[in-house]
């Protein structure tokens, strides 16, 4: 290894990344200062093309699997040894920041960009990887890409999933010529890191820009269809109505009472469709969208049991036909010992306040971590806030985040004698 690389001396370039950042928050930009680039649009296939612009010139090599995922390669000197992939997403929620998703892919350049400029040689190759719909903002799968990737999404759900402005993903993906030929199915890799902004308050408020991410917490997708009748609001007596409105009322009210049953627990409606939607019309159908999260297996099983009981319930007594489907399954995840040790050490080397955390949202991280050894870092970000154009991580930090980011794939890549 070198001397800059065993010392911790070595820097990436935080000027350089935020500028990086600002210039990839343009595709999409809001009037409100925030980027909106949902997943396989014109926006979000533009600031892949970004990316790629400057993956290639760093001399990467630049390709694409069949799910629209990027990877820009950087040669190890041993081509036989399992590479360490190091990204992130591109795509955004509706209106939503510079920063959840942009950090991690560009941070990763941002390694490769150090890593040349210093001309340092890994012995594994480092791979940038951008993924496709992390979000699920547009389509329902979030983390699609990287689901696929990691053999716990099938293909044929992926590609059949349908966007909420209706076209499928396959259909978006061969609109936009998205997809690509490489076939990284057998490949091995030694570990994957991605950076995020935090997106909770914990860090902010305890002083530190730093969190070295021990633990994920899984999530339920559940969609609720109700079904009532139609009928005339100014004709059909109280008792008799069969009103979907009513019963996703107490459905919504139900998912809030269940979870705060239970420590560290969350439930949310996120979504919630009326129609027919005409004020002299007794609403016949409501569909919603349920999010429920918790870091213990059993217990967000148990909760996922209980809130699918409850609908039920309600419909019942309410006389109208329910369908419930959990079509999101993420697992509580639990990152590996030693990439999370190495993240530890390398914030410690490098002077930063950290701390362990448990991520509140999904990350493509969490897929990846089924497959190979993984771990994340966080970086504070202003107020906790995330998915709104008011999400802010400070510059110091961002680039603390990137080189805590760099000596992590450095001690997975490996580093010659002969860099200089
Ligand atoms: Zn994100």
């Amino acid at each position: 290894m070198t001397a800059a690389a065993v010392s911790g001396a070595l820097r990436s370039n935080g000027d350089r990344l935020w500028q990086s950042l600002i210039e990839m928050a343009e595709i999409g930009a809001t009037s409100e200062g925030g980027s909106h680039r949902l997943a396989l649009t014109n926006e979000d296939n533009a600031a892949l093309e970004l990316f790629e612009r400057w993956a290639r010139a760093e001399r990467c090599h630049v390709s694409r699997d069949r799910l629209g995922n990027c990877f820009a390669e950087r040669p190890g000197l041993d081509p036989a040894r399992p590479a360490v992939l190091v990204g992130s997403h591109l795509d955004t929620q509706p209106g939503g920041g510079r920063f959840d998703g942009p950090l991690g892919t560009l941070a990763a350049l941002e390694v490769v960009r150090t890593l040349n400029e210093h001309e340092i040689r890994t012995i594994a190759p480092v791979i940038a990887v951008s993924w496709t719909n992390e979000e699920g903002a547009r389509f329902p799968l979030p983390c699609t890409g990287s689901g696929v990737f990691a053999g716990v999404v099938g293909y044929e759900q992926a590609m059949s999933q349908r966007a909420y402005d209706g076209p499928t993903f396959a259909a978006e993906l061969e609109r936009l010529g998205r997809a690509g030929v490489n076939d990284m199915g057998e490949r091995e890799f030694a570990a994957y890191f991605e950076l995020h902004i935090e997106q909770g308050p914990i860090l902010e408020s305890t002083g530190n820009v730093i969190g070295v991410v021990a633990r994920g917490q899984g999530l339920r997708g559940i969609a609720v269809k109700l079904t009532g009748r139609e009928a005339h609001t100014g004709t059909t007596p109280m008792e008799s109505r069969r009103d979907a409105l009513v019963g996703a009322a107490e459905v919504v009210a139900a998912v809030r009472r269940l979870a705060m049953t239970r420590k560290g627990a969350l439930g949310t409606v996120s979504r919630l469709e009326v129609s027919p939607g005409s004020r002299a019309v007794i609403p016949g159908r409501a569909e919603l969208l349920v999010d429920i999260r918790h870091p213990d297996l059993e217990v967000l099983d148990e909760l996922e049991t209980e809130v699918r009981h409850e609908i039920e319930t309600i419909a019942a007594a309410a006389e109208l036909e329910v369908e419930i489907e959990t079509f999101l399954r993420i697992e509580p995840v639990v990152f590996n010992r030693s990439c999370v040790s190495v993240i530890e050490d390398v914030a410690r080397r490098l002077g930063c306040s950290a701390m362990e955390v448990v991520s509140g949202a999904g990350h493509d991280a969490f897929y990846l971590a089924t497959r190979m050894p993984a771990a994340m870092v966080f970086i504070a970000c202003r107020d906790g806030i995330s998915h709104s154009p008011l999400e802010y991580s400070e510059p110091e930090h961002v680039r603390a985040g990137c080189d805590v980011l760099l000596h992590a794939v450095l001690e997975k890549a490996g580093v010659s004698e002969d860099s200089r």
